[in-house]
């Protein structure tokens, strides 16, 4: 009866990761599909506790383990409480990294457990071990860099470094699983050694916009790392878990890659960062750009039929969503139609813009997709650019020499006037110089961004 309660509570947990992970991917169910994803690891872990069996013994360090929970409870909420939505990438970094941690622990308590363990429970040991290695001590490395404590480094030879410290790795497993074991705990610590050199020396030279496709991709291999644990456990709600996280995680560093039109290796070795320094401040060498009024903004968006605004990291770091929302309405009542083209790396994190515009409450059918909105830009009268810079650098379709060459841009010169709010002339993530900010057809309106759309709001009124 007991076994039958725990393994049902296993099914409604594995159930509602599915159906949590369904919602999340539409802004109108996501915040009640993480409600209940929650829900059902909550009951999958309080059944674990108190009804799970090992050898007719039930868990009774209790003490342990509550503590942990509280003190893992209190932490999480706070940090998640108080994280500004532009550090938001860091958290999600650095919550991975535990995971990945959680899967080195057990292995670690696995290995060392005294009963003779078979090949196959050998190998997921070290697995996890090596997996769960790289993902911890990646992930720490990508939120430092993301914080800015860690500078990127490239290390002349380091692909080839790299290369030889994997081999090793998947040698050293294959030693541990095969004929030296148990002999040889030297080489089982090997791994976990080897596995957080990796781990750092991977992440280390990748930069720039390539960092969210990392983050992606090491979430996916705690995924994989905490499905090796349901494996050992025979936990069928820590297996699906762990899958649905790789899964999940694979599918999102693809459609990154896909975004920013590179591949995978591209971004693995392509030390994105690497051509960041001093580029800000050659702004003269490229000619005029021309100034915006607040009043000359006003007039032109009030007669406008349409208006696209493009809303970017600048947006976020100002809090500028409310005053978007304003400036939206005020258009709407004097008969523009206003849309919202989103780019999938606009900001600092994948879905940053729809957050931070459903934060604000703008209605979701605004926002449109970049083909679509592409596909509109040619009857639009005014893009009003707000704190975005790399996701409409021409340079990404124009200069083969270009770092972010080949990454699909929002065209918006295709519209009839742009207009781009920011602070200064200074470049964007990947710290390069923005040419359209020079074309004929742009006019910059400096400021913050709330001030500015704050004031604009005023302007329309009197209008
Ligand atoms: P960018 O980082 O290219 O540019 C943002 C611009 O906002 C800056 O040029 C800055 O100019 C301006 N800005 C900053 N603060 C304000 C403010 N208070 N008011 C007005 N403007 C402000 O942003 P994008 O959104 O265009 O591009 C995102 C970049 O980040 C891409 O390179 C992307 O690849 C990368 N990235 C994306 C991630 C994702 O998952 N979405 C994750 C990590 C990186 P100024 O200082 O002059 O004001």
């Amino acid at each position: 009866m007991q076994s039958a309660i725990l393994q049902l509570s296993y099914l409604i947990g594995s159930v509602t990761f599915i159906m949590g992970l369904k919602m999340l991917s539409h802004p109108d169910t996501a915040r009640k599909g993480n409600l209940i994803a929650a829900a059902g690891m909550i009951i999958a872990i309080f059944a674990t506790i108190f009804l799970y069996e090992h050898a007719g013994e039930r868990l009774h360090n209790y003490g342990w383990i509550f503590a942990a929970l509280a003190i893992g409870t209190i932490v999480g909420t706070m940090a998640a409480k108080k994280v500004q939505m532009t550090a938001m990438p860091e958290m999600v970094s650095l919550f991975n990294g535990m995971g990945g941690a959680c899967a080195m622990l057990i292995s670690l308590v696995e290995y060392n457990k005294p009963e003779v363990k078979e090949t196959g429970t050998m190998l997921v040991i070290a697995l996890g071990m090596m997996i769960g290695t790289v993902s911890f001590a990646g992930s720490v490395i990508a939120w430092g860099k993301l914080n800015g404590r860690i500078k990127d480094r490239t290390i002349p030879g380091g692909q080839m470094i790299n290369f030889l410290i994997f081999a090793g790795l998947i040698a050293l497993v294959i030693l541990v699983v095969g004929a030296f074991f148990p002999a040889s705990p030297g080489l089982f610590y090997g791994i976990l050694a080897l596995a957080a050199l990796y781990g750092v020396l991977f992440v280390m030279p990748i930069g720039g916009a390539d960092m969210p496709v990392v983050i992606s991709l090491l979430n996916s291999f705690t995924g994989v790392a905490a499905a090796f644990g349901g494996f050992l456990y025979n936990n069928p709600v820590m297996l699906t878990g762990g899958i649905l996280v790789g899964s999940a995680g694979t599918i999102l560093t693809i459609l990154m890659c896909k975004a920013m039109n590179r591949s995978l290796k591209n971004v693995l070795i392509g030390s994105f960062g690497g051509q960041k320094a001093g580029v800000a401040g050659e702004a003269k060498e490229q000619g005029n750009f021309k100034e915006i009024s607040l009043n000359d903004t006003a007039v032109l968006m009030a007669y406008a039929q349409k208006v696209m605004i493009i809303p970017g990291y600048g947006l976020a770091v100002a809090q500028a969503q409310h005053a978007c929302h304003e400036l939206e309405k005020v258009l709407e009542e004097k008969g523009v139609e206003v849309s919202y083209g989103i780019h999938p790396v606009a900001g600092r994190m994948p879905g940053h813009m729809n957050v931070l515009l459903a934060e604000a409450d703008v209605p979701y059918e605004k926002l449109l997709e970049m083909e679509d909105a592409n596909d509109q830009m040619g009857t639009t009268n005014v893009v009003l650019i707000l704190g975005a810079n790399d996701v409409v650098n021409p340079a990404a379709k124009e200069d083969p020499s270009s770092p972010i060459f080949g990454m699909p841009i929002l065209e918006v010169e295709k519209a009839e006037h742009v207009i781009v709010n920011k602070r200064s002339m200074k470049p964007g993530y990947a710290g390069i110089e923005n040419e359209l900010f020079f074309r004929p057809k742009t006019s910059m309106l400096f400021g913050d961004a709330k001030k500015v759309l704050q004031s604009l709001v005023s302007e329309l009124k009197q209008l």
